[in-house]
This record gives structure tokens, C-alpha cells and sequence, in this order.
């Protein structure tokens, strides 16, 4: 099988997620120069971070943290679009894990007890074959040895004939709405919602807001890039 697959890259050389370039044997989805160069905030070390304040007055959250800085046009914004849009979801994995080493130093993210994905509309899973946010779970959860679930949160599907449902979401200019279920099992647990860009945080809010009529629960943020930082 190695030496098939190494026949194979000989042909159709796997690139770097972010420069296009080829990469070496001991590389995978990033070029060193480009792992070497990616945008970290390092906004995880600090718990007071301005990340986290763009949930002040909004919603209550324990811990915020995003690995980069996103900006158009920049090596993050191609590593997002060839994650999401190129079916390269070993990207995710990839720097999930990445970032769970870095997160899993600070005390504060080693007291998470469940990882949970921001789940996707069964519209865009038919669509993407993948839920990105999943695949960042899985990272984290292995370097950080913290359980994912993905039986937990869930997205409401709207559909043409749910007029009055649609009415009510434009009414509150919430355009996600989440569900819960089995919500027992995180009663009184720090959980941490991922997902792989962070931008106003509407989507986020309300997927805590969601979390927060459990019991007793902490909801802390972690995200591969954020807007603001
Ligand atoms: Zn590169």
C-alpha cells in the first residue's frame, strides 16, 4: 500500500492547502512555510481576550479561542475555501489537532468535558457530503482527549411549507435555529461549541443561547479563524 500510494503522489503530488505547492513526504494538507507562517492569534492564552468580548452583553461564555486571524485574499481564506468548498476535510482534522496541543497546555481547556460541532443544515450535509465543523471536532478531540458529540445540537430544517415557522425566524432575524437532544448528559458540563470560521457570532450566539437552557452548563468557543481577534 506505501508503495502504491507513494507511486501515486509521484503522479498526483498532494498541495499544500494553502500555496498550492507540492508536498513532501512528511507534510500533510500545509507546506512547512506555510505552517510556519500561519496568522496565530495565541488569543487562547489569555482569557480576557477581545474575541471573547464580542459575546459582552450578548451571551454568557467561559472561554473563546480562534487559532487564526482571517482576512480576504489571505493563506487562511484559501485554507477555509479548499477545507469547505474542495472536499479537502483532512484540513480540519488537521489543524483542530493542531490547535487542541495549544489549547490543551492552558488549564482552563483542559476542564472541557465535551466537544460539540456546530452542526450544518441537511441541505448543505447533502450538498458539502461533509460537516466541516465535525471534522474540526474530531482534531481537537484527539489532541485534547476530550469526547466529541454530534447527538446533542442539532439544526431546524426549514422547508417552503413551514411558512409559519419562517415567518417567526425572519421575525426574530434569526436565520439559525437550533434544536436539542439528549441534553441530560450535559447537565452541569463545560462543553465547547467549534466551528471553522467565527464572524459576527449571530450563528454562535444563538447556538449557545440554545445550550444555555440546560442545566447548570459552561459553553466555551473555539474556532479554526476568526474576523475579529
Ligand atoms: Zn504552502
Amino acid at each position: 500500500m506505501k508503495i502504491l500510494s507513494n507511486l501515486l503522489s509521484l503522479f498526483y503530488p498532494k498541495m499544500c492547502a494553502a500555496c498550492g505547492n507540492a508536498l513532501q513526504q512528511n507534510e500533510s494538507c500545509l507546506c512547512l512555510e506555510c505552517l510556519l507562517h500561519l496568522p496565530e492569534t495565541e488569543n487562547y492564552k489569555e482569557h480576557n481576550n477581545t474575541l471573547r468580548s464580542l459575546f459582552d452583553g450578548r451571551t454568557r461564555v467561559e472561554e473563546v479561542a480562534s487559532l487564526m486571524s482571517y482576512k480576504k485574499e489571505s493563506n487562511v481564506q484559501k485554507i477555509l475555501h479548499n477545507f469547505k468548498y474542495n472536499g479537502q476535510k483532512e484540513i480540519g482534522k488537521y489543524l483542530g489537532e493542531y490547535f487542541g496541543k495549544q489549547l490543551i497546555t492552558e488549564e482552563r481547556f483542559r476542564k472541557i468535558d465535551f466537544i460539540i460541532p456546530i452542526p450544518l443544515h441537511k441541505k448543505k450535509l447533502r450538498k458539502r457530503g461533509f460537516n466541516q465543523s465535525e471534522w474540526i471536532a474530531q482534531g481537537l478531540s484527539i489532541s485534547m482527549n476530550i469526547p466529541y458529540r454530534t447527538d446533542i445540537l442539532f439544526r431546524e430544517d426549514f422547508t417552503e411549507t413551514q411558512t409559519k415557522k419562517n415567518r417567526y425566524a425572519r421575525w426574530m432575524n434569526v436565520k439559525e435555529v437550533f434544536t436539542l437532544k439528549d441534553f441530560k448528559s450535559i447537565k452541569n458540563r463545560h462543553i465547547a461549541i467549534c466551528d471553522d470560521v467565527l464572524t459576527t457570532g449571530a450563528t454562535m450566539e444563538a447556538a449557545i443561547q440554545k445550550l444555555q437552557q440546560v442545566n447548570d452548563i459552561k459553553i466555551s468557543v473555539i474556532t479554526l479563524a476568526a474576523v475579529i481577534y
